[in-house]
């Protein structure tokens, strides 16, 4: 029996040419050999017993089977045994149930044998991956159940997929023997879901390996021509890149740092990706050169000495402030910590440099889950377990379809992150583009669903607002909130849309009994029978969807039935005239003064505005303390300018009647964001001082920071929340005194 788990499984293959069993024999030795070496740390003997064991079951139980390329078929489950242990850093369990893998399936071994053999640890591992691959890839909505079926098995043990993936890996490597249909069928597969799956995991290169093999397979010519110009530019780039690191190594062995410096060539499919997204050649993506440093250091001192690194790489190059990236403050959500910056080097070539420490290194390399496994390091389990709750969450909800709860679930997979904290300063990840209605719902459901606003970093908000790095959110409930349909319209989380989906067919039931019982009541009061007819004589008065949308808008009195004068009855049936639809039509200055209405006098802008919409206009980002107005916009409420704003004069002159006057309430604890650049003199440290001082010693909460230098000269831009303008005025003070600072200065933006 084949199966998309053994691709490349198949028995008793006639065509095989009869080698020496001798030979053989002594091949599947030497590569058991080479297993037990690749167990990383202490192996007990123990370990080394229970390895033994399962590879002698395996062996035995696969020994009639050969692989399409004719080669025994343990072959295999060692490969994968080698990679859980080598590539992924995974230990005996895994191992074992890595050598076990295809037997259940395909073999006379059973699972209660695996029981009695190994226990019940090996065996939850061994059913999970029986099951993943017994399931049959085909349409759309079976790939999709499939997929949930695999996260589902992750919430048990995540080791079941990291063995699937290792399991993946290697017939990916191997996929030349297969026919030309299932080497598509499993690249796609592994496109859609294991590629993802190990990028999700952080495993980096797993992930770029099953992509590169993923694309040699679907399109050969591209992958050819991309992977032979990467060989031809291979002595370039080595040349180029260790005469830009010459200068930094020198410097690192001055400041006697013990560390290593790697070019990283990048990925074909990481090439062919982006040369398609952004629409450029080869050699625009190829231009971008990329090294990694990686530096010895203790777990307390990597921050500050990542930070170091950084500032004697842009001592020698320039780097370009949009480009910097500080992973090693806020890690993404499957462990990554990383320093990156994108500096020009003499030649006027971008090359972006990463720096981080050994620790952050390996589980760049390997994967948060084998790191922390392998390391017991419980800081960064509990990311682990957050993340394996909440994809539990999602999962647990079956009411949605499978092709659905994907197309969420990919869309959270694939995006971006932001980090942003609760008002305890718990740290959440969020997707890019979060409202800070997904953040309720991302710390419970409940108060997801009675949310009604949120102070973002003390400041009111819509449900709608969009969120972004950094900000804390304090969600504001009512028990009286009830989810709205437009609430769908600006959620970005999975968790989210579902729960409001689910409350609303929820919502939309219960009241629909009621309108259907108003209805009948109203039937009967005029003489029409309560039938299909009647009913349909309503349906179509108001142009309603269908009778369940009927009862729903007449229980939410949207259509009252009473108030219909021209009914006539006849034997029973409603006779209705159509009816005209009433437009709902106000002119711009209905709204605008509506909006005036409400706020007699001069706006005040504070934290105790409950009922006013107002944002601070990000053009001048004025602050607590500065003269400001208010400009009233249709679409995003009231905005506040400074007077001084660039745009005020036009604003002023061209929509005066949409001017407000506005003042500031009290100064509490709101906190503005404002920006700061300033200049000077380079010096080595000078980045660590100023964020210093903006950090730590004024309990400022920095959003940005850039930084640009060129001849002995910097320019810096940062941008940090200030209470009110005297706190900005105290912070620009304390930075003019930093040695080498020249000049600071407020920004509008
Ligand atoms: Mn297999």
């Amino acid at each position: 029996m084949s199966s998309p788990s053994g691709p490349t499984t198949t028995k008793a293959l006639a065509a095989v040419p009869r080698v020496d069993e001798a030979t053989e024999r002594g091949e599947i030795l030497r590569r058991y050999r080479g297993l037990l070496r690749s167990v990383k740390g202490q192996r007990s003997a123990e370990d080394t017993r229970l390895i033994r064991k399962a590879f002698n079951i395996a062996v035995e139980a696969h020994k009639d089977q050969r692989r399409k390329s004719g080669e025994p078929y343990i072959y295999h489950p060692i490969a994968v045994a080698r990679i859980c242990a080598e590539e992924i850093g995974l230990g005996t369990t895994s191992v074992v149930a890595a050598l076990l893998h295809d037997t259940v399936e395909d073999t006379d071994i059973t699972l209660d044998d695996v029981k009695d053999l190994f226990g019940p640890t090996v065996t939850t591992i061994i059913d999970g991956l029986t099951k993943i691959s017994g399931l049959q890839f085909g349409t759309d909505s079976i790939q999709a159940e499939n997929f949930r079926k695999v996260l589902l098995t992750l919430a048990q043990d995540v080791r079941v997929i990291l063995v699937k993936l290792a399991d993946r890996l290697h017939n990916m490597r191997t996929l030349d023997h297969q026919p030309r249909d299932k080497q598509l069928k499993i690249a796609s597969e592994t496109l859609y879901l294991y590629a993802p799956l190990a990028h999700r995991l952080g495993l980096y290169n797993i992930k770029s390996e099953l992509e590169d093999h993923a694309l040699r397979f679907k399109e050969p010519e591209t992958y050819a021509e991309i992977s032979q110009k990467l060989k031809k530019g291979e002595a370039v780039r080595k040349r180029f890149i260790s005469r830009f690191i010459l200068p930094i190594k020198q410097a690192l062995d001055r400041e006697e740092f013990t560390y290593e410096v790697k070019g990283r060539p990048k990925s074909v499919h990481s090439i062919y990706n982006k040369m398609l997204k952004k629409h450029v050649t080869f050699e625009e993506v190829y231009d971008v050169f990329a090294i990694r440093v990686i530096i010895d250091t203790k777990q307390e001192l990597e921050k500050a000495d990542c930070w170091k690194v950084y500032s004697i790489v842009t001592d020698f190059y320039q780097p370009n402030p949009d480009r910097l990236r500080d992973w090693i403050s806020l890690p993404k959500a499957n462990g990554y910590e990383s320093l990156h910056t994108t500096v020009m080097s003499p030649g006027g070539r971008w090359v972006e440099v990463q720096i981080r420490s050994r620790r952050m290194d390996e589980i760049a390399e390997m994967g948060l889950a084998a790191h922390y496994k392998y390391k017991d390091d419980s800081e960064n389990a509990s990311a682990l377990d957050a993340w394996l709750n909440q994809i539990r969450d999602v999962l647990e909800d079956t009411s949605s379809n499978a092709v659905d709860f994907v197309n969420d679930f990919k869309l959270n997979l694939f995006s971006d992150e932001i980090t942003v904290f609760t008002p305890k300063g718990e740290m959440r990840n969020l997707p890019v583009g979060s409202t800070a209605l997904d953040f309720a719902f991302h710390i419970h459901s409940q108060v997801g669903r009675q949310c009604i606003g949120a102070k973002v970093n003390h400041k009111l908000v819509a449900l709608s607002h969009t969120l972004r790095s950094g900000d804390q959110i304090e969600v504001i409930t009512s028990k009286k909130q009830q989810p709205k349909e437009d609430w769908l319209g600006f959620v970005k989380t999975a968790k989210a849309k579902h729960r409001i989906k689910q409350a609303l067919r929820d919502q939309k039931k219960k009241l629909a009994v009621v309108g259907r019982e108003a209805m009948q009541r109203q039937l009967r009061k005029w003489g029409a029978k309560v039938d299909a007819t009647n009913i349909n004589a309503l349906i179509e008065r108001y142009g309603s969807r269908s009778a369940m949308d009927l009862y729903y808008q007449i229980a939410r009195g949207k259509h009252v039935l009473e108030d219909i004068t021209d009914a006539t009855v006849r034997n029973g049936r409603l006779q209705l005239p159509k009816l005209k639809r009433p437009i709902d039509e106000r002119t711009l200055e209905e709204v605008v003064a509506e909006i005036r209405g409400a706020t007699p006098g001069a706006l005040l802008i504070g934290d105790d505005l409950q009922k006013i919409d107002y944002q601070l206009s990000s053009c001048c980002n004025p602050i607590a303390g500065d003269d400001v107005f208010g400009f009233i916009t249709l679409s995003e409420g009231i905005k506040i300018h400074r007077v001084n704003c660039p745009n005020a004069v036009q604003l002023m002159s061209n929509f005066a009647y949409s001017i407000v006057k506005a003042r500031w309430k009290g100064k509490e604890t709101v906190e503005f964001l404002a920006g700061i650049t300033f200049s000077g003199i380079d010096d080595v440290g000078l980045v660590n001082k100023i964020t210093n001082i903006i950090s730590h010693e004024h309990n400022v909460n920095m959003r940005s920071i850039s930084f640009e230098s060129h001849d002995g000269i910097f320019e810096g831009k940062v941008m940090a929340y200030v209470h009110d303008t005297d706190h900005l005025r105290s912070l620009i003070e304390k930075l003019k005194r930093v040695r080498g600072v020249r000049s600071v200065e407020r920004v509008d933006r």
